[in-house]
């Protein structure tokens, strides 16, 4: 079973050619998508995340046609994007909470889950501090804990590793990379530096001008090369 099938995903603004005929099937995970920036890498999470409608092509996530994506299959799916989300005065866990209940979990149940996610990671002791007072690492954790929320059976992170320290980056690579054991959620990370892959992925996605050069296992690929 694969978490993503992609046959001849393309998108194009303008004359750039953002994805080029992305062909692919991805199995279970912990999956780098790693390539330079423009690559597109965030052309092609938005366009498996329905928020971009591809030019041509056809796309699967957990099987299903993602032009046909609707609220429950929008519920097995979490995101987190590049960029901050700007809400002034919120609080880590009303957030979290918030997300949840988007994504189609009961108050009751957004908040229980809210402090346990952001318990694993590792955001327990700042869950009542305003958002905006976070530091960048923070931040990408509250970015997690809110794409986690609602048990995702597949979680999107595109760059999370933007802006942190190496200290910082290394705790947030380990704890991203102990989720598909923790959790069972397969994991799509984006980024443009090979050592955060490397380090966690159990499989590679390289993707340049909108192609695919290489999808593999870490293990052949380090093998290969
Ligand atoms: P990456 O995430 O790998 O940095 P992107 O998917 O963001 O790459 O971008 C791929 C290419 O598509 C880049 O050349 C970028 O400038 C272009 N692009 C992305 N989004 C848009 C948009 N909304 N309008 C026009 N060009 C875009
Ligand atoms: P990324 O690392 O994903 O390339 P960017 O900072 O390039 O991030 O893009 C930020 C936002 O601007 C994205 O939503 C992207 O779709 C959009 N964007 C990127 N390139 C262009 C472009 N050339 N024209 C218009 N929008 C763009």
């Amino acid at each position: 079973d694969y978490v993503i099938q992609a046959d001849g995903l393309t998108k194009v603004y303008g004359a750039q050619r953002a994805l080029d005929g992305v062909t692919l099937h991805v199995p279970p995970g912990t999956i780098g998508l790693l390539g330079p920036n423009g690559a597109g890498k965030s052309t092609f999470i938005k366009c498996l995340l329905n928020l971009e409608t591809p030019t041509s092509g056809r796309a699967l996530v957990l099987g299903r046609d993602i032009r046909a994506s609707n609220r429950e299959s929008r519920e097995r799916v979490g995101y987190s994007p590049e960029q901050d989300s700007h809400i002034p005065g919120v609080v880590g866990c009303e957030y979290v909470t918030y997300c949840g209940q988007l994504s189609g979990l009961s108050f009751k149940q957004a908040r229980q889950r809210a402090h346990e996610i952001l318990d694993l990671v590792g955001m327990g002791q700042e869950r009542y501090r305003k958002i905006d007072t976070y530091s960048t690492g923070m931040k990408q954790r509250a970015k997690l804990a809110q794409a986690l929320v609602h048990d995702p059976e597949i979680l999107f992170l595109d760059e999370p590793t933007n802006g942190l320290d190496p200290a910082g980056r290394e705790y947030f690579l380990r704890l991203i990379g102990s989720l598909h054991k923790q959790l069972g959620t397969s994991v799509v990370i984006s980024s443009h530096l090979l050592n955060d892959i490397e380090r966690i992925c159990d499989r590679v996605i390289i993707i340049a001008r909108g192609r695919v050069l290489e999808h593999d296992s870490m293990e052949n690929l380090k093998n290969r090369h």
